[in-house]
């Protein structure tokens, strides 16, 4: 049976008035029809944050340092070699390279090591460089996106992750990421890779400064730009697309931006202040209610996104799990690794065999994937 495409209106009216059960139902239900009922995947793959040196400084992040500061690091070869030498032999070949946007690397520098890890690990995957690390490297070099990602992709870049995206709406990025890269920007690097031949994800972080109707336009901007892609994919089956979509929300512990919206709360507490009008909005973290619901959502919403991948790191492996019955088809990866999250308070870590036994115990037979979603 073929899925009804949802407006933007619907979606809202979905979301805010169905059971939560309901929703998660209609979710699994469309992702049984497109994977069937026996096999989930995940992948094996670790996350590889080569500097922590960021001129941009979200206000979420907790990860990254100015450039200049001494907690600043930057991964040489070696170090990243030494990283990979675990993965390979858990079985994996698939890293995730992200990092800041470090001032003190120039496109040489991203080239050779590119090179020299392909020399050493002839089979690595490397699914590296969200959109604003791109438009960074671009602008510094004065060179088009065209040019930087043909020079790393010969260099041996395979895939594009979605990170970066948080919410594709400029009224949310001027408050929680100002010196970061338009919607438009991050959308059109995607575009530009998939014009190429480059496969590339998607992700939103939620629960911060948006409101509901602007996850929705995010979740719409991805739909649009897939059907464009898988348009161009008719007339040249070479022709890149978006594979998956995750998101989780926002994790405020350590980070600027989540001092800011307590300190706005405590205001709206004070009637005295909230009388001069100092009163905004009531902040509250989203959690793992809402991670499900949204993930739901998406499924329901894309309808042109084959894959909807579990979200663990923030809400735990619990709740990835129970992904898996809500619309997700496959559990994410194991990581390994984990900087960003973590630097914001979050930590969960999981072993491959607790990984595969998550899904076991939800019905389904695990199976390894690799980064196209072509199971192992
Ligand atoms: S989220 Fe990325 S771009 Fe923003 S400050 Fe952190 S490392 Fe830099």
């Amino acid at each position: 049976m073929q899925q009804k495409r949802i407006t933007s209106q619907q979606a809202l009216e979905l979301y805010q008035s169905s059971l939560f059960c309901e929703l998660g139902e209609q979710a699994g239900q469309i992702c049984r029809q497109r994977h069937g009922d026996h096999v989930r995947t995940y992948v094996i793959e670790r996350n590889i944050n080569y500097t922590n040196v960021c001129s941009c400084r979200c206000s979420f992040c907790a990860f990254s340092v100015s450039p200049g500061n001494s907690q600043g690091y930057v991964l040489d070869e070696q170090a990243i070699a030494d990283r990979i030498e675990p993965l390979v032999q858990l079985g994996g070949h698939q890293i995730l390279l992200q990092g800041g946007l470090n001032p003190d690397l120039n496109l040489s520098w991203y080239e050779n090591l590119l090179q020299s890890l392909k020399a050493r690990f002839p089979k690595l995957h490397v699914h590296g460089f969200s959109p604003p690390e791109l438009i960074f490297l671009a602008e510094q070099h004065e060179i088009t996106l065209e040019t930087l990602l043909d020079r790393l992709r010969q260099a041996g870049l395979d895939t594009i992750p979605g990170g970066g995206a948080e919410i594709l709406v400029d009224r949310v990025r001027k408050i929680i990421s100002p010196g970061k890269c338009s919607a438009d920007q991050w959308l059109n690097v995607m575009r530009q890779a998939h014009q190429m031949g480059i496969t590339t994800t998607a992700t939103m972080m939620f629960g911060h400064a948006e409101i509901l109707a602007e996850r929705i336009e995010h979740l719409d901007r991805l739909r649009q730009l897939q059907d464009e892609s898988l348009n161009r994919q008719q007339n040249d089956p070479h022709a890149g697309c978006f594979t998956a979509f995750t998101c989780w929300p926002f994790q405020s512990g350590n980070t600027r931006l989540g001092k800011r919206l307590q300190q706005q709360n405590d205001l709206s507490e004070k009637p005295d202040l909230k009388a001069k009008g100092l009163q905004t909005h009531d902040f509250k973290t989203a959690g793992a209610f809402e991670q499900l619901k949204m993930t739901a959502l998406a499924r329901i919403y894309l309808d042109n996104f084959d894959n909807i991948q579990a979200s663990w790191v923030t809400q735990g492996p619990k709740i990835g799990q129970l992904s898996l019955l809500m619309g997700c088809n496959d559990l994410g990866s194991l990581m390994m690794e984990e900087n960003v999250v973590s630097a914001a308070g979050t930590s969960y870590k999981m072993e491959l065999n607790q990984l595969r036994q998550l899904i076991t115990e939800a019905g389904f037979t695990p199976i390894q994937r690799d980064c196209y979603y072509s199971r192992l």
